[in-house]
């Protein structure tokens, strides 16, 4: 309990000065954007200062990503609750990285085919599902295969597994694993949010999660999340979401 307080207490933090570094950023970035878009057109075509406001264009463009990361880790606070079932987000997510991300690897979902709905926030969610999927191809350089499972835990509960067949984590990198701005991959790559961030959405779900991982073998995150009451059928054949305000 001790660690998830110190744990909580550092992300909400961490979270606020990384909103404020963000918003400030962001103006910089685009500034800078604006500025090297304006002028790359005037450039004769394959010159050097061309290929070099390309480069400053692509820089932007990428420190607008991370700050994207930063801004939902930020922003974990705000999430909008609905009855929904993750089946479909998981699908969402995959439909999301299918093209890219998700061709490095061979993909299995197993989900449970009556799984019951949960309160959530559907973006922050696929969010989630989407870091832990980006991590799992990461740690997997060759042919390797992620599994998405889903099934429902007595009693009242429904858990999401994010299984890899990767490089796995050994014991000093996996008690980091969650702290903000911990990476071990190169500069430009990694982050260091994905995993806080996906810790602070299965919270905010008032949700449990759990890292399983061995070297060598692979990496398992295990998220478990309350149940709604009723079983919503209409929203599992539509893949529509029901709000609150309809039940
Ligand atoms: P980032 O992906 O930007 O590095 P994360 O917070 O998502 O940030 O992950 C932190 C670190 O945890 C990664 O740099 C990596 O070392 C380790 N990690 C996370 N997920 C996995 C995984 N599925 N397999 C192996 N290592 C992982």
């Amino acid at each position: 309990l001790q660690v998830q307080l110190h744990q909580a207490q550092k992300m909400e933090s961490l979270g606020s000065l990384a909103g404020g570094v963000a918003h400030d950023m962001n103006n910089v970035l685009g500034a800078i954007l604006g500025l090297a878009s304006a002028h790359i057109e005037a450039q004769p075509a394959g010159s050097p200062t061309q290929k070099a406001f390309g480069t400053i264009i692509k820089a932007a463009e990428r420190g607008g990503n991370m700050l994207k990361s930063l801004l939902s880790f930020a922003r974990q606070n705000a999430a909008e609750m609905r009855e929904l079932d993750l089946n479909t987000i998981l699908r969402e997510e995959v439909r999301l990285l299918e093209r890219t991300t998700l061709s490095k690897v061979r993909l299995v979902m197993e989900l449970a085919p009556d799984l019951r709905p949960i309160l959530g926030d559907p973006g922050a969610l696929t969010h989630a599902f989407m870091n832990l999927s980006v991590n799992a191809v990461d740690a997997m350089p060759e042919n390797g295969v992620l599994t998405l499972r889903t099934r429902n835990l007595d009693p009242g509960w429904v858990e999401v597994q994010v299984e890899d067949t990767g490089v796995g984590m050994a014991k000093e990198i996996l008690e980091k694993a969650l702290d903000p701005f911990f990476t071990t991959k190169e500069i430009g790559k990694g982050t260091g949010l994905g995993l806080s961030i996906v810790y602070s959405t299965v919270k905010t779900h008032r949700g449990q999660m759990d890292l399983h991982s061995e070297p060598g073998k692979g990496t398992c995150v295990t998220m478990r999340f309350p149940a709604c009451e009723a079983p919503a059928r209409a929203a599992e054949t539509t893949g529509a979401y029901r709000t609150m305000a309809s039940r």
